[in-house]
């Protein structure tokens, strides 16, 4: 376990001006592991004081020099990967082969694609008799969430470091704990001091002290609706930029013409992944009525398969839920989706074969879900897939789009055409089409309420620039 007593503030592990911790808790085995600070707002003015006097420097700093910084930043996580996987698999339950892959190996290749794009900062445009720079937005607090908590931190941290910004971080009290060993690199790369700060702590106080602080030019947040609609309330006054990360309840639209066994096992995968504790998981899963039962039927198949238990365990499909109260809120809507009129073909909160310690909740499938039901139109964050039908595909277009979130979705058809089509036609982020890779350099990010901001890539990077015009006699 990384050094997690103590706040990495100015380039100095500090304690915290509040002599309580938070305990940090395995959800496989319900044991605490470690402590972080419980960061108060005299924390995050230190932090945001470091903060802003490492801001000149580091912004006049050259971009190339930045970059650097940035690929040691990605050399140093990379030499402790398996580590970073160990602590995540501890801390919030991710299978040891997820935890390697996409925990920990997701955000050395975000670095690797920032690295890349150090070129294009210093680019200007000509616009009649202006010149047109971009300058870094300042100091940047970075809220960041448990279900991928590196690799949520490394979104926001490291095109800020590159466009010359300085940062105060605060990690979930769930899962702070790779953010610990993130500060360990950055102090380990010689980054200068201020220019990176990490405050732990509850989003009530640290979050919110950070929200509001004068100093602060710019949170970035990835989080709930529900926080991230009280940081930008608080926000406001300070008119800072927000830029803001948060749920989704996806659909993947299977079109009548689809491989089914293809939409099935990959749209099954997307929804369980990390125990369905993903924003962009496809929970909503909308079949033609024509194929519906042939649909099921494959889904029972598929789900019956998947090993649910101790996530140390390779074999592992499914780890526990991140923590208790995930776990409560999950078996609330498992309830909620009978009562409501759903029917479970899958799992469901009797299932049998769960490990008798640890915050399991099985993969569960409903079908006969109405649209309108809570569990169709909440956030549930758990393994929990409801099937819908529809009759033709305009039903099927206002179906997916009948939903407050807009984050990601996937369209299944042998036409690719057919497909891109419908995919046009959501109100959501971002659109896989028949099972399309991820691409870490695409921008991604929210309509609706899941969020106004865009990370990675070009559009990601620029989120922490601002434009300025010089005009020329
Ligand atoms: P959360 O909103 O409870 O917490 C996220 C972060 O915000 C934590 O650091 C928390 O301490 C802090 N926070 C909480 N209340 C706050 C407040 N009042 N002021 C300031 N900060 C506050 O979310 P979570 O449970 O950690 O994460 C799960 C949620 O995150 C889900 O809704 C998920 O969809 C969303 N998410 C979105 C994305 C995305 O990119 N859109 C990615 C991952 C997770």
């Amino acid at each position: 376990m990384p050094r997690s007593d103590r706040l990495f503030v100015d380039g100095r592990w500090l304690t915290s001006a509040d002599d309580r911790f938070i305990p940090v808790e395995n959800p496989a085995t319900e044991e605490v592991i470690a402590r972080v600070p419980h960061g108060s707002a005299d924390d995050v003015d230190r932090a945001v004081d470091a903060a802003r006097r490492a801001f000149p420097g580091w912004a006049a700093t050259p971009v190339a020099e930045r970059a650097r910084f940035v690929a040691a930043l990605r050399h140093g996580l990379a030499s402790r990967q398996e580590e970073v996987a160990r602590t995540i698999t501890a801390e919030m339950g991710a299978p040891t082969k997820l935890a390697m892959t996409v925990q920990s190996g997701l955000p050395l290749q975000v670095l690797s694609s920032f690295v890349d794009l150090a070129g294009s900062i210093d680019q200007t445009e000509s616009v009649g008799n202006s010149l047109v720079l971009h300058e870094p937005v300042g100091v940047v607090a970075a809220i960041t969430p448990w279900n991928y908590p590196l690799h949520q931190s490394i979104a926001k941290i490291a095109p800020a470091l590159l466009a010359g910004c300085t940062v105060v971080h605060k990690p979930s009290e769930i899962a702070p704990l790779s953010a610990c060993i993130l500060a360990e690199v950055i102090e380990g790369i010689g980054l200068p001091a201020g220019v990176y700060n990490l405050v732990s702590g509850s989003g009530e106080v640290v979050g919110e002290a950070l929200a509001v602080h004068p100093d602060v030019d710019m949170v970035s947040f990835t989080g709930s609706t529900r926080a991230g609609r009280r940081v930008s309330t608080l926000a406001s006054d300070t008119v800072k930029r927000v830029a803001l990360e948060l749920g989704g309840k996806s659909a993947n639209v299977i079109l009548d013409d689809a491989d089914l066994d293809g939409a099935v096992k990959v749209g099954l995968a997307n929804c369980f992944m990390n125990s369905g504790q993903t924003c962009t998981a496809w929970t909503r899963m909308l079949v033609p009525a024509s194929r519906h039962d042939e649909i099921v039927d494959t889904v029972t198949a598929t789900a019956a398969g998947y090993t649910v238990g101790d996530p140390s365990d390779p074999r592992t499909r499914l780890g526990p839920l991140a923590s208790r109260a995930q776990r409560e809120r999950v078996e609330t809507y498992l309830g909620r989706g009978v009562d409501e009129g759903a029917r479970i073909v899958s799992g469901g909160p009797h299932a049998d074969g769960l490990p008798d310690r640890g915050y399991y909740v099985a993969p569960t499938v409903f079908v006969d879900v109405d649209p309108d039901a809570t569990i169709a139109q909440e956030e549930i964050f758990g393994p929990v897939l409801s099937i819908i039908r529809y009759q033709d595909e305009d039903e099927a277009v206002r179906i997916a789009n009948n939903s407050r979130y807009g984050l990601a979705g996937a369209v299944w058809s042998a036409d690719r055409e057919r497909a891109i089509g419908v995919a046009r036609r959501l109100r959501t982020g971002q659109v896989d089409i028949n099972g399309a890779r991820f691409n870490p350099s695409a921008p991604f990010g929210g309509y609706k309420q899941s969020g106004n901001g865009r990370e990675l890539g070009r559009h990601g990077l620029e989120e922490f620039l601002l434009v300025k015009s010089l005009q020329l006699p």
